[in-house]
């Protein structure tokens, strides 16, 4: 018969690593609901338009997505990511503002696999929508260092642009497009067709010998209208008082077209690999009324939750928590006094395991010792007789027998003095 892998792209997250995904999505809803940002579990597709929105000189929506049409004869797409969600919720059911909120989940794009780079990823983010105030720009770029902080990940840089309003952005990107249509002889083939349709997105270049010229193209800088350099101007001024270090980068213009005013990307320095960029956001003031909805100012980030984690890896942090249990109960009479008395310890709190299948008392001690268990409490015959268990620290210590009427209060007591 023939067997199957996991699809390019995908990977079984096996234990012990996938309880470290859960802690860092708990830790990540813990730093971010301390600010106030509600749960939001938008669904994994939605009708194509909603991404199309993303902007069509963006690969994720000309090259990458996971469409087709379902029974229905609806066209579909697995999100590439959520901010076009997040938005279409907020079109669709008009929640007050200013409305924040975060999500957890993976995302789905049809790239090229290699390490840190998946077709099936995960995310953690934040969206504020109906605010644009720029100590909110400056509250969510503050809320994903924290989150980096608390991770124990110090080798994370800031970088910062804005892409002015969408005036400014228009009359930039004419700049751009006049700047390398003289210089189209120096650009890549591929860059040529990007400037066709969109030559903001030549700046995103990463090939070597497009660098040149992208050196010498105007910046954003000098097309700036005054509101939108003042607002950029204060969400420095926050990032200053908050203690915040950011480094300006002219030529960040992040993958989606949707972005206006700030934008931003961190990036791991200990990564050594082509993917450095482990997070990055930014305001995107246009995207709810595309959708359907009212004008609405909007910011947000999304961290990739893989590539953070291999950042960790790079740094030696955030190690995979534990995953053994505290008590396992080794029972040698045929197994029901083990039900009992896990079901005892269970239902108040305590982990155990067990053994089945009738093993020897050996084969149980050394499952107990596999599931990393602090104590075993062993069930004889003669226990059962006695109405009483045997207590065992796997490490050191002597074993103890106790009366079962009191074995719940032993064992916590037990394990309190193993520190377990
Ligand atoms: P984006 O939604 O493209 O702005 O990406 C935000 C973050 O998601 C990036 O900084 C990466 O950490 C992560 N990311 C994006 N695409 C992938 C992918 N194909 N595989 C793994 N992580 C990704």
């Amino acid at each position: 018969m023939s067997s199957f892998a996991s699809s390019p792209g995908t990977r079984d997250i096996l234990s012990p690593d996938s309880s470290r995904w859960r802690l860092f999505q708990a830790t990540f809803a813990e730093v971010v609901e301390r600010a106030g940002y509600q749960y939001i579990i938008p669904p994994m597709f939605e009708e194509l338009g909603v991404f199309l929105r993303l902007g069509d000189s963006t690969e994720v929506v000309t090259k990458e997505m996971y469409d087709f049409e379902d029974k229905g004869g609806r066209r579909i797409a697995l999100r590439p990511e959520q901010t076009a969600s997040v938005c279409r919720a907020f079109v669709e059911h008009r929640p007050t503002t200013p409305w924040k909120v975060w999500y957890a989940g993976p995302n789905f794009r049809y790239e090229k696999p290699q390490q840190g780079r998946y077709r099936q990823f995960d995310q953690v983010g934040i969206e504020a929508l109906g605010v644009d105030d720029p100590m909110l720009d400056a509250e969510v770029i503050s809320l994903a260092s924290n989150f980096y902080q608390e991770l124990g990940l110090q080798q994370v840089q800031l970088f910062i642009n804005t892409l002015g309003d969408e005036g400014d952005r228009d009359k930039y990107t004419e700049a751009l497009r006049l700047y390398f249509t003289e210089n189209l002889s120096l650009l890549s083939a591929e860059s040529r067709i990007t400037l066709e349709k969109n030559p903001l997105r030549v700046l995103d270049s990463k090939r070597p010998e497009d660098q040149a010229i992208i050196g010498g193209a105007p910046t954003i800088r000098d097309y700036l209208s005054d509101g939108a350099a003042e607002h950029f101007q204060a969400v420095l001024s926050a990032l200053d008082a908050m203690n915040i270090k950011y480094t300006l980068s002219d030529r960040l213009v992040r993958g989606l077209d949707y972005y206006r005013r700030t934008t931003f990307e961190f990036v791991s320095t200990a990564l050594t690999a082509a993917h450095t960029a482990i997070g990055g956001g930014g305001r995107y003031d246009g995207l709810v009324e595309q959708l359907g909805g009212p004008a609405t100012a909007g910011i947000g980030f999304a961290i990739g939750l893989d590539r953070t984690l291999l950042a960790c890896d790079a740094e030696n942090v955030f190690a995979a928590p534990n995953t053994s249990v505290s008590v396992f109960v080794v029972d040698t009479t045929g197994g029901i006094h083990a039900a009992e008395l896990c079901l005892l310890l269970r239902s108040n709190g305590v982990s155990v395991d067990r053994a089945f299948d009738h093993r020897s008392m050996k084969a149980q001690m050394k499952a107990a010792d596999r599931r990393g268990a602090a104590i075993a409490v062993i069930i004889g015959s003669d226990e059962v007789e006695q109405g009483t268990v045997v207590i065992r620290p796997m490490g050191d210590g002597q074993q103890f027998s106790c009366p079962k009427s009191n074995v719940l209060e032993t064992i916590r007591l037990e394990l309190q003095k193993l520190g377990s």
